[in-house]
């Protein structure tokens, strides 16, 4: 299983979809993609059970793969059969926030009961549809920027993930986090990526931050990265590693 991201000036797909193929030696059993085109202001969505493979041809038949967001996703299944539907990325239910995600959310029952009482419901079997839903709802009811929202979600869950999450309403900055599931972010000029291990980046940049556990970030566009411990909501002066080529 893996993650991979991107922001910046280049088009996200093709180094999404590559880095993809990097992280197939980890296992998987199902990928996805999800790009939001800044200039048609239309988020795209294509996920299936199989391989990377599968998942280009299926979107090499899309007319448009443009966009210089993107998030992309192998799963190995922990929580719902491997199925189309099962696999990441996975909305929230406004549509609004995109999350990929590699690990368990251990407690997700009782969180996915509370959030059915608040009127959420759910497409898939994961738990990963849980957290997206979690942190919508705690980003409207606290009306906080979605990393305080996703900093106080992860501090209601037990369990282990590295996640990448953003709003397509502000596709300006992708929130990672990570705890007991590998998180690097390659730093680029006015671009950053996001990965499971070096691989999908080192062509790009040499620079990268490896986030500890129990740290997210904020990537933003050309703002750079700030890193925050996620329970005790301290700053950390990232440390950017030189990566021997
Ligand atoms: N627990 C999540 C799921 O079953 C993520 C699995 C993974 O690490 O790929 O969908």
């Amino acid at each position: 299983c893996g993650i991979v991201g991107y922001i910046g000036h280049r088009e996200a797909y093709p180094i999404v979809l590559k880095g993809l193929q990097r992280l197939e030696y980890r296992g998987y059993d199902s990928a996805g993609i999800v790009l939001y085109d800044d200039e048609k202001e239309e988020i795209k969505l294509t996920k299936t059970k199989g391989k990377v493979a599968d998942l280009k041809a299926k979107l090499e038949d899309e007319i448009n793969t443009a966009g210089t967001i993107g998030l992309g996703h192998t799963r190995w299944a922990t929580h719902g059969v491997p199925n189309d539907v099962n696999s990441h990325p996975h909305f929230s239910n406004s549509g609004d926030l995109v999350i990929i995600h590699n690990g368990i959310i251990e407690n997700y029952e009782s969180l996915k009961k509370e959030l059915i009482k608040r009127g959420y419901s759910f497409t898939s079997d994961t738990d990963t549809e849980v957290l997206i839903n979690l942190i919508e709802d705690v980003k409207k009811k606290e009306d906080v920027k979605l990393g305080k929202a996703v900093q106080i979600a992860l501090n209601q869950t037990v369990g282990a993930y590295a996640i990448a999450v953003f709003d397509k309403n502000k596709p300006n900055e992708i929130v990672v986090a990570r705890l007991g599931s590998p998180l690097a972010i390659g730093v680029g000029e006015d671009e950053y990526f996001i990965a499971s291990d070096a691989s999908p980046f080192i062509e790009f940049t040499n620079n990268a931050i490896y986030l500890e556990d129990g740290e997210m970030a904020v990537v933003r566009r050309k703002k750079g990265v700030s890193v925050r411990q996620i329970k005790d909501d301290k700053l950390v002066d990232p440390y950017i590693q030189e990566l021997q080529l």
